[in-house]
């Protein structure tokens, strides 16, 4: 399992109205002892300032789809495009490592 560095929420404020956020875990983006290279979407990090772009770059993904109104804000088929052919990403994950 792997852990989980980056998310993307949509809460609901008292009067009805819907906020997207993204969380970042700023304990994790830091670490420096980590063993590396880190697979972070499937891409090899070499510092916590490209694990940090790459986590960052699939959330916008999320943020992207959900302001185009997309039905399906998650990892549908055209989340997965995006991240293939706009940032490279070889692997949909949230975390740091390896993921089932
Ligand atoms: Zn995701």
């Amino acid at each position: 399992m792997a852990r989980c560095a980056g998310l993307f929420v949509i809460e609901k404020d008292s009067r009805g109205k819907w906020h997207p956020e993204i969380r970042l875990s700023i304990p994790l983006l830091r670490r420096r002892d980590w063993p590396w290279p880190q697979q972070v979407c499937g891409m090899h990090c070499h510092d916590p300032e490209s694990i940090q772009q790459r986590i960052l770059e699939h959330e916008l993904i999320h943020y992207k789809l959900w302001m185009d109104r997309e039905k399906d804000w998650g990892h549908s088929e055209r989340f997965r495009q995006l991240a293939r052919d706009v940032f490279g990403h070889q692997s949909i994950t949230h975390g740091i490592g390896h993921e089932e």
